[in-house]
């Protein structure tokens, strides 16, 4: 990540990977032009995305309830001019820029919610908000960088809008509702909603305005300030939920032959689904994980219960690992469960599938990421363990998800506090990278298109 390289050697680089992936050399040439009128706007709005930011960090909303947030998105759309459409996928926004000049047609996407987590950095617009999390109250903090992703994109679509003359095409701008997940839906539930990005997929956004590409940005912590790393190929894991109910039969402590004991019965469930990942997977195609992060059952020391829950997550970095976990798991849990007496009902939500970035597109739109972070900008080979429902999009069109870095000079990369914790904090001089990575793409893609017939493009 300490990538030090002045702009001229980064681009050389960037632009002799694109000829030994054969582009061709007009679109080498057209790469090399530079857009400093990209660079010069974005400098010049840098305070009014700044702003922004500030005013959603203060005012963070939960996962499908961010009402709030998309008014003030939705208003400020409609202040650049574009045609907005609001409701999408509940609490989502939709704006669509019309180019000057025709071209293809490409989504930029931003997430617009927040956490339920208590912010503890202490800054002066820090959240002191509030929100009813599954029927709870909660505080509520950005800990994932949505607020800066939202107003990035936000400045991005002013300067695009300022300057149609230089859009050839059309530009699709999504912000997002529910990326963490929602705050009011039960998963479990029977024919329970969708939400996010799947939902938007689902309501048919990418073929309503037949957008061709897909591009997203995520901050982070573990990266310098206005340096963007992306990965080639599967960029996140795919993440399951599940939860098991078990029900047995209660009795005293003491006497434990005349019921049948789901706490016991449990501790067999757990251990037997651990060998899911070491004997039932083929782990030379890549990683899984099954893990139980909450169970509860019971109410006094000599009271064997009859009933107990648990909840957990399966990832993985490879689909036919994804699917032997999900699908292996319920049998298992319910032969465990039964040689101890005890009935287990097992649901499987599928949350997230993997994401993907396109090779062809991510190799091909490297060097306006270069441009866009004046070279700061690199391949990296390791991922990183979370997850992320842009993997919907990408399903569908190809896409290309890059990493924003988000540490100020001076403050330690290995010690920075990571998305999710009380004390993240977001150097917001990245953010002018960010708002000329999603313009640069923008434009990138647009001549990379040139030299694409549709059946070209993979996934
Ligand atoms: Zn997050
Ligand atoms: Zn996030």
């Amino acid at each position: 990540m300490k990538l030090r390289t002045t702009t001229p050697s980064a681009l050389s680089q960037a632009l002799a990977l694109s000829a030994a992936l054969s582009l061709s050399s007009g679109a080498a040439q057209s790469q090399e032009g530079s857009h400093d009128w990209v660079k010069a706007a974005a400098d010049g709005q840098a305070a009014q995305v700044i702003e922004w930011r500030r005013h959603l960090h203060q005012n963070p909303e939960l996962g499908n309830q961010e009402l709030k947030t998309s008014a003030f998105v939705a208003e400020h759309l409609r202040q650049m001019g574009l045609e907005v459409h609001s409701g999408v996928a509940g609490t989502g926004v939709v704006a669509v820029l019309h180019g000057a000049h025709p071209g293809p047609t490409v989504g930029l996407r931003a997430d617009m919610d927040a956490l339920p987590i208590k912010e503890a950095t202490g800054l002066p617009f820090a959240s002191q908000a509030q929100g009813q999390f599954f029927g709870k109250t909660v505080d509520v903090m950005h800990a994932c960088g949505h607020d800066g992703h939202t107003s990035m994109l936000l400045g991005a679509a002013q300067i695009l809008s300022a300057h149609q003359d230089q859009v050839s095409g059309t530009v699709v701008f999504i912000f997002q509702p529910a990326e963490e997940g929602p705050s009011n839906i039960d998963i479990y539930a029977k024919n329970a909603q969708s939400w996010g990005a799947r939902r938007m997929v689902q309501e048919g956004v990418i073929e309503q305005y037949g957008i061709q590409a897909m591009f997203a940005l995520h901050v982070l912590s573990s990266s310098r300030t206005g340096h963007i790393t992306y990965k080639v190929g599967t960029a996140f894991n795919s993440s399951d939920s599940f939860r098991i109910r078990l029900h047995g039969t209660q009795t005293h402590g003491s006497a434990p032959w005349l019921g049948a004991d789901p706490i016991v019965a449990a501790g067999s469930v757990i251990s037997a689904m651990q060998t899911l990942v070491s004997r039932r997977t083929d782990v030379t195609q890549g990683m899984g994980v099954v893990s139980v992060g909450s169970i509860h059952a019971g109410t006094a020391n000599n009271i064997i219960p009859a009933d107990l829950e648990m909840q957990g997550t399966i990832r993985a970095d490879n689909a036919r690992i994804r699917k032997t976990l999900t699908e292996a798991l319920p049998d298992l849990v319910e032969q465990t469960a039964a040689a101890q007496q005890v009935k287990a009902e097992t649901k499987v939500v599928e949350m997230m599938p993997l994401t993907i970035n396109s090779a062809q597109l991510t190799r091909a739109l490297a060097p306006a990421m270069s441009k866009a972070a004046d070279g700061n900008a690199k391949e990296v080979f390791q991922l990183l363990p979370g997850s992320e429902d842009f993997a919907y999009f990408a399903e569908k069109v190809p896409g290309m998800y890059v990493f924003l870095g988000q540490t100020a000079p001076g403050i330690d990369l290995a010690t920075a506090p990571v998305v999710h914790s009380p004390n993240v904090m977001l150097d917001e001089n990245t953010l002018v990278t960010g708002v000329r990575a999603h313009i640069e793409f923008v434009l990138g893609y647009a001549e990379y298109a040139k030299q694409l017939t549709p059946h070209k493009v993979k996934l």
